[in-house]
């Protein structure tokens, strides 16, 4: 049953327990008094026909001329053995039964009712003369019929007052539960009308101060974090759908020469032409050297997306910096000098020793990559804020203002002619491992300057 309906009938059910509660009590007592009241008249003229034939003065006077005030009685005056001595204002057919008799033998008062053409009547018995030898009594009675009679008018304006005022409760009832709820259909339609891209829509809040507009608000905050949430998912899938596609694209680059290589060594290369079979086989293993960096990049990216654990210890910073300024230099060639700057006290953090060299191989392998011959790199150390710094300096290109914010981006190039080949997936990697380690890469550069990159790690990982 619908919670209009059901509040409509509590409301109803209560208000009607009430008022036929209230009816019952107002008809038994307004009763009670309407007959107490005959019963009271009754008994006051029988004492006072008693008290004038008690006085002797006779009865003469019990009449409406006399002065008499019946009130609607009838009164009997009998004697010791029961024979009518007067009769005033008996119905016809009038007989009191017995109570006249009990009186007389008690020698004190007896009520009764008595049946008089079809009317109930109160009787009341007052014996006169000494209680043990009452010489006569007088009986005194009035109809119950035209108290019974307003009863019934009464009884019947009650019930019909009762019924307007039950009716009236349920409609009004019906309409103050339908006005109370308004708002929840306002609220349930609009729910309705979303469709599954209307998460921007909001419901209606009626009265943010009723607890259905407290609902509502609850509910349209719950919807602000629902399409926050689904638009960081459809970020995040639309930077997935993109990396699959620059990744498929990376490899094809290297597929493509290869195969081309070896189709010209398959079709004529390798019987006619030794020099240029030396040379394709060597472009093969380049481009092959190539898909297998992109591919363990690739890897590592996977890897750290996936959050695999840390496998962290305490090292010295210092030592990782000085391993991975040595391959660099190695790899140099001589082409830039590399440089380390030993700090004055060891710089000791909590991190994984494996991924921090790789970062900062990537970061010195990029300012050997990114510096004209002749130029130098440098690798130093510092202690910030309680955290630990490990800066790249070179004395290379840099790079432009417009592209800083974006070289950290998966396969972005800022200058892909002079990539030498990058994927662009270095830089990625390595602030994907300063991240997991709660801290970040940070860069600044001068075009035609050089370049510093800061790799800033916590001494200790926050988990
Ligand atoms: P890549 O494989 O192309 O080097 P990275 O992610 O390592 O990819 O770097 C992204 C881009 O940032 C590079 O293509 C290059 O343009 C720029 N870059 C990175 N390091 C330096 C540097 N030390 N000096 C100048 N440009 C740099």
């Amino acid at each position: 049953m619908p919670i209009r309906w059901r509040l409509t009938l509590f409301i109803a059910l209560v208000i009607g327990a009430i008022l036929i509660l209230l009816g019952l009590t107002l008809y038994f007592l307004s009763r009670s008094a309407l007959l107490g009241d005959i019963k009271d008249t009754a008994r006051s003229r029988a004492h006072a026909v008693a008290r004038i034939v008690e006085s002797g003065d006779g009865l003469d006077d019990v009449n409406d001329e006399g002065g008499f005030v019946f009130d609607g009685t009838f009164v009997i005056v009998r004697g010791p053995d029961g024979e009518v001595l007067r009769k005033v204002r008996v119905p016809a057919g009038a007989e009191t039964g017995a109570v006249w008799q009990r009186a007389l033998d008690t020698g004190e008062d007896a009520l009764g009712t008595a049946e008089i053409s079809g009317d109930t009547y109160f009787v009341y018995a007052v014996p006169v003369g000494p209680p043990e030898d009452p010489a006569r009594v007088v009986v005194a009675g009035k109809s119950y019929e035209p108290a019974e009679e307003s009863l019934g008018v009464f009884g019947t304006v009650l019930a019909a007052g009762i019924g307007a005022a039950l009716l009236l409760s349920i409609v009004g009832a019906y309409f103050l539960a339908g006005a109370a709820l308004k708002p929840v259909e306002a609220v349930s339609r609009a729910a309705e009308d979303m469709g599954e891209d209307d998460l921007s829509k909001r419901l209606p809040v009626a009265n943010a101060g009723d607890e259905i507009g407290r609902l509502t608000i609850a509910i349209n905050g719950l919807l602000s974090r629902l399409e926050a949430a689904f638009a960081r998912r459809e970020e995040a899938l639309e930077r997935q759908r993109r990396f699959a596609a620059d990744a498929s694209h990376e490899l094809r680059t290297p597929l493509t020469s290869i195969s081309g290589h070896a189709r010209m060594l398959d079709e004529w290369a390798i019987e006619e032409d030794p020099e240029r079979t030396k040379r394709s086989v060597g472009a093969i293993r380049r481009e092959t050297g190539r898909m297998r960096n992109l591919i363990e990049a690739l890897l590592a990216l996977a890897r750290g997306d996936e959050g695999s654990g840390l496998e962290v210890e305490s090292h010295d910073l210092g030592a990782v910096a000085k391993e991975a300024a040595r391959a660099a230099r190695a790899a140099a060639n001589g082409k830039v000098s590399v440089e380390y700057l030993s700090p004055e006290r060891g710089i000791e953090a909590v991190f994984d020793r494996e991924l921090v060299l790789r970062a900062a191989s990537i970061l010195l392998d990029n300012a050997v990559k990114y510096t004209q011959e002749g130029g130098s790199v440098v690798i130093g150390l510092r202690e910030e804020d309680g955290r630990a710094m490990l800066d790249v300096s070179d004395t290379g290109v840099g790079i432009s203002e417009g592209q800083l914010p974006l070289i950290f981006e998966r396969f972005h190039r800022a200058d892909p002619s002079r990539t030498d080949g990058g994927a662009g997936l270095g830089l990625s990697i390595a602030r994907q491992i300063a991240e997991s380690h709660g801290g970040e890469i940070r860069a600044k550069s001068i075009p035609g300057e050089g370049s510093t990159f800061t790799l800033i790690l916590p001494r200790r990982p926050s988990s």
